[in-house]
């Protein structure tokens, strides 16, 4: 089942680096997908179809598929509570399907990791994760300046209109990652 907003969606035709927002779930040293538990091996993903699109139409319009991320931050607090979710950010380039809240890209790559407040095991793990992926950690409030080294956000006029109530998008709780 498939909640994306597809009438709304749009493919903009874009050469720069996309940058985006997202979390993940530390899992055996590395990044792995909040949502499949799919790895990020090398702090990278490409995107699959399990519902049939060759790697030529993935992202495919009208489907699920592509790596996701968020325009905006996600609130420090959806991490924060946890042991193992982790906040960053990533460059997105190929092919994009942009939506409401975010976009699903062809090829995703992790530029930064949010630092967690607390001190301890999950701090350690997500400095060494960044470490290991060769990207700073930083504090949340410094997460968006440091992908901006990397890539542009979508312009809002290239995004779909905000039709939908957040409460009823997908988008605006935890998306498919
Ligand atoms: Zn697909």
């Amino acid at each position: 089942m498939n909640t994306l907003e597809h009438a709304a969606g749009v493919a903009p035709d874009l050469i720069v680096p996309l940058v985006g927002f997202r979390q993940w779930r530390l899992a055996g040293g590395g990044l792995a997908s909040v949502y499949d538990g799919a790895p990020w091996p090398e702090g990278r993903l490409s995107a699959r179809c399990d519902r049939g699109h060759g790697a030529a139409d993935v992202p495919a319009k009208d489907c699920s598929c592509g790596v996701y991320a968020y325009y905006d931050l996600v609130p420090r607090t959806s991490s924060a509570a946890t042991a193992d979710l982790v906040g960053g950010a990533v460059v997105v380039w190929g092919r994009i399907e942009a939506h409401m809240y975010g976009l699903r890209g062809e090829h995703a790559r992790i530029v930064a990791l949010e630092l967690p407040l607390s001190r301890g095991r999950k701090r350690r793990a997500v400095i060494e994760a960044a470490e290991r992926l060769g990207v700073p950690a930083v504090p949340h409030r410094s997460l968006k300046a440091a992908a901006l080294e990397h890539g542009e956000v979508l312009a809002p006029a290239l995004r779909p209109k905000k039709t939908l109530t957040r409460a009823a998008n997908v988008w605006a709780r935890n998306g498919p990652a």
